[in-house]
């Protein structure tokens, strides 16, 4: 089953916040949040969570990397549960640090104001992207106990970003992906999102596909269960591949040309999407990145036929 609307997934699991961009909850002995989203919704996640959580404190919040509209709320969170410590790789708390890094997040943020227009977010409550501080680092194989019964085990799966993770919850067979293996179009088709390397992002799927999950949690509006989620990766990998012959035919057509193939890839799997879609600024900038890694990829040597398995 696909699910994406706010409400509860499963058991303690919810997706709080605005069905446009929600974030994920998981109740319990000590509840924490995966993702925080954008800025100006950090009002409407914390309405989210105190609907669940009521007058209890919020514990965690488990970033997955360091993209605008996955920590743009942790600030405004910080400040409303007081006492919320945020987990995120080493890599990735580096970026946070950086005033470069901190200037694109708000600059992206500002692009996503029409998005806040279309969805009713009252001016008043667009907040500014504001910088803050990781308070635990983790890394690859990592076991973080969470609560008494639950543990969750850290991976490490780069290819999104350099500093991606995935959290798996072995007890209630829950995997929280975030983008590690691309986000589905309203059609189903799997976006790639392999913006710093197209190896590391396969390979990642590949190995978060031997995960034994059961519950599956993506990066951008959906949760899966059943079929759905048991095939995700099988078909995410799929598609990943059809992405890369797709931008290999257009750098060859147009004999490397990023802009030219950027047009070509924007026209094919972008501009006929009708419904909520990533803000154009977000999205042109990670498809550069997305043909730059192939073109790099390219130029190494390696071919699409190097990934069959
Ligand atoms: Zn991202």
């Amino acid at each position: 089953m696909i699910i994406n609307r706010t409400g509860k997934i499963i058991d303690d699991l919810y997706m709080v916040g605005h069905p446009a961009m929600p974030i994920y909850l998981l109740d319990g002995e000590k509840p924490a949040i995966f993702d925080a989203g954008l800025a100006f919704l950090g009002n409407i996640y914390t309405d989210g969570i105190r609907e669940v959580i009521g007058n209890r404190d919020l514990h965690y919040c488990f970033l997955s990397h360091s993209h605008f509209d996955h920590c743009g709320a942790v600030s405004v969170l910080k400040k409303n549960f007081p006492g919320l410590k945020v987990a995120a790789s080493a890599r990735a708390k580096n970026i946070f640090g950086r005033p470069n890094a901190i200037k694109l997040m708000r600059s992206l943020t500002q692009a996503a104001e029409p998005l806040a227009e279309s969805i009713e977010i009252e001016m008043t409550e667009f907040e500014k992207f504001e910088p803050f501080e990781v308070d635990i680092t983790l890394k690859d194989g990592e076991l973080f106990g969470l609560s008494r019964d639950l543990t969750i085990q850290v991976l490490e799966t780069p290819g999104h970003t350099r500093d991606s993770l995935s959290y798996f919850i072995a007890q209630k067979k829950l995997l929280f992906c975030s983008e590690a293996a691309g986000i589905p179009d309203p059609s189903g088709y799997v976006v790639s999102e392999a913006l710093v390397d197209y190896d590391q992002y396969y390979e990642s799927m590949r190995r978060l596909s031997e995960v034994e999950y059961e519950i599956l949690c993506l990066g951008h509006r959906q949760a899966l269960t059943g079929l759905d989620a048991k095939n995700y990766f099988r078909k995410s990998m799929t598609d990943c591949r059809h992405f890369l012959n797709r931008v290999e035919s257009a750098l060859e057509d147009y004999k490397g040309d990023v802009q030219k193939t950027i047009l070509r890839i924007k026209a094919l799997e972008y501009d006929p999407i009708k419904g909520p879609k990533q803000i154009e600024p977000a999205y042109l900038l990670n498809l550069e990145a997305k043909i730059m890694a192939i073109k790099k990829r390219q130029e190494r040597g390696l071919q699409n036929v190097e990934l069959a398995n």
